[in-house]
């Protein structure tokens, strides 16, 4: 039996990305706690950038890490695509793959023109809720000839272009249209030199493009050769490639870091070896493997004791993930240099292993697989906050299956489960884009059997919109009931745009419906109206809230209070009404659960059971 079962940690990795979905949800969203969101995307500009992936934790759609996931994602379904297959995972990756070609065609609404980014850093990140309501402004931003991004041009044509390949034998139209679409990108990047986050420049402070665009400009001529097998993408790949960055002060390329969305040079060493089998790209594999493995002239990537190759603190497990994909790819290619072969390979797949559980806390760090798994990942939809609060409720909602966590942040293999620590428990389409790759080569090697039926569905914790309520107030002939509209939903979370209350009483003998009157001295929405004839000598009392929204979406957002008081000017007993068995009436009371106050959403009950 395989160390770890990696047909099922490919089945949930791919699941991740389901969650990660923005916009209209497609039929294929597996996802039962998911629900459209961020509809309005691309409205300030005058477009349709709704779709896409939610890059993190946060709701913000950054393009530069979609495009970087995207591309490697299929890449891996490429080099994998057998294993894909007869895991049962090919499927889904393709739906996962033209979800997000799909936004990167809206993206990219003329030839030089591409939106890479909707949601603003700052106002994202202030807010802790789920994406379903929430609730700040989300503006796109571009870039375009007068102000241009290689980088992200140029990466979002490799998705395209790595896209397209994978579409190519089963939807040819659909697999053309992403192709046009990679090589305007790719002209666009190549003609218009710039950094992306010198345009977009609220992505400096989360994906800033440190590396510069030439590694994509080599990367995105690479996967448009392999796409078109047009040579003069091979060409100009190879020249670019010379302008790659190299270590500091030498000509030596670069070999202490590792691919990642910011840097695609090591996937262009991989490949182009692959491509063209010269010494100088082998060589340059090589050295940067070999400092991941052995070490070069006495420089290693750090280890951990227990066998973490630790690149950086932020993610550490990704950077481990993107290496031993890039190895496995390559260990599969090399020829005659067995002992390269070998080791590349086994570190590749202690790597893998190690995250997937194969570590001193003999933990798993994907999100509901293995042992003892981190439960508390920073995603504020998978945690399910109504009060926008990261720390409550204490417990997630939902379980994020398959989600890369960011692990340990110093090689020491120490890892707590900490919703708050971003640096070590946040998860992200990049994390999880060459990881996805690797696992679908492990389990090509050692096997694997994904779960029958997944996912098992969720059931939600208490009941998501209710009414609480308790006797605010009562006299000789009247009762002033305080009652709540709650709104804690998360099957998921939706706004109540609708809402309003139905309070059931009954009659006195002898009293007739026009001696009561209802009045309100507190409310924070809508009006109190009544009574009206249910049936018999039992009435009802409305209150209207469908002039505001309650959402899960913050202290104030979720909850609103009404007081209402039903006074007769004849005899009143509150005793035996309806609406007020399981009231709270002693003096002062906290309300509670009310069980018999009906709360609609326009005609559909949402909570309470009527006479
Ligand atoms: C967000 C994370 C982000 C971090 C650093 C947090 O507020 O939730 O998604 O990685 O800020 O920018
Ligand atoms: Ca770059």
């Amino acid at each position: 039996a395989p160390a770890f079962d990696y047909g099922e940690a490919l089945q949930k990795s791919l699941f991740f990305y389901e969650a990660q979905q923005s916009g209209e949800l497609p039929d294929t969203n597996r996802v039962g706690w998911r629900g459209d969101s961020a509809l309005d995307d691309g409205k300030d500009v005058g477009l349709d950038l709704t779709g896409g992936w939610y890059d993190a934790g946060d709701h913000v759609k950054f393009g530069l890490p979609m495009a970087y996931s995207a591309t490697v994602l299929a890449w891996g379904g490429l080099e994998e695509r057998a294993a894909y297959t007869s895991a049962g995972q090919w499927t889904y990756l393709k739906n996962n793959l033209r979800f997000v070609s799909d936004y990167f065609v809206k993206a990219h609404p003329s030839p030089n023109v591409l939106y890479g980014q909707v949601g603003h850093g700052g106002k994202d990140h202030a807010w802790w809720g789920p994406a379903e309501v929430m609730p700040m402004e989300r503006p796109a931003y571009k870039i375009d000839a007068s102000c241009p991004g290689s980088d992200l041009a140029g990466q979002t044509a490799a998705a395209l272009a790595a896209s397209s390949m994978v579409f190519a034998d089963s939807d040819a139209a659909y697999a053309g249209k992403l192709l046009t679409h990679a090589k305007q990108l790719y002209g666009f990047a190549d003609s218009y030199r710039g950094k992306y986050s010198d345009c977009i420049t609220d992505a400096k402070s989360y994906y800033n493009s440190w590396s510069g665009y030439q590694d994509e400009l080599v990367w995105g001529a690479i996967w448009l050769y392999k796409a078109t097998g047009d040579a003069a993408y091979l060409a100009k790949a190879e020249s670019y490639y010379d302008q790659l960055s190299t270590e500091p002060q030498t000509s030596t390329r670069s070999y202490r870091w590792t691919l990642s969305w910011d840097d695609t040079s090591y996937g262009a060493y991989v490949l182009l070896a692959q491509l063209t089998g010269k010494q100088k790209y082998v060589d340059d594999a090589n050295r940067w493997l070999d400092w991941w493995t052995v070490g070069v002239n006495g420089s290693r990537v750090r280890y951990s004791p227990g066998g973490q190759a630790v690149l950086d603190s932020w993610g550490s497990l990704r950077y481990a993930a993107n290496t031993a994909f890039a190895a496995l790819v390559y260990s599969d290619w090399l020829t005659g240099d067995a002992e390269r072969k070998r080791r590349y390979h086994d570190f590749a797949v202690r790597q893998i292993d190690y995250a997937l559980g194969d570590n001193p806390r003999k933990s798993s760090y994907v999100v509901g697989f293995g042992d003892n798994p981190p439960t508390k990942p920073h995603h504020r939809t998978a945690h399910g906050s109504w009060t926008d609060q990261i720390t409550s409720p204490a417990e997630s909602r939902h379980t994020l299956y398959g989600a890369l966590v960011g692990g340990p942040s110093a090689p020491d293999d120490s890892y707590t489960d900490d919703r708050q620590n971003y640096v070590n428990n946040e998860v992200a389409t990049d994390y999880n884009a060459a990881f996805s790759g690797a696992l679908a080569r492990l389990y090509a090697e050692y096997g694997g059997t994904p779960l029958a039926s997944f996912p098992a569905p969720e059931r939600a914790d208490g009941p998501e919109m209710s009414v609480q309520a308790a006797v605010n107030a009562s006299g000789n002939g009247f009762t002033e009931i305080k009652a709540y509209l709650v709104n804690r939903s998360a099957w998921p979370a939706r706004a109540l745009t609708g809402g309003s209350l139905r309070y059931y009483f009954t009659l006195e003998p002898g009293v007739s419906p026009d001696q009561i009157s209802v009045t309100t001295n507190y409310n924070q929405c809508g009006e109190a109206s009544g009574p009206t004839r249910f049936a018999g000598d039992v009435y009802y009392v409305t209150v209207d809230c469908s002039n505001t929204v309650i959402a899960p979406a913050g202290q104030s957002a979720y909850r609103k209070e009404v007081q209402f008081r039903i006074s007769s000017s004849g005899a009143w007993d509150p005793a035996d009404d309806w609406s007020y068995e399981g009231v709270a009436t002693a003096p002062g009371s906290t309300p509670v659960n009310a069980p018999h106050i009906v709360l609609l959403d326009g005609t559909e009950r949402q909570w309470g059971t009527p006479p």
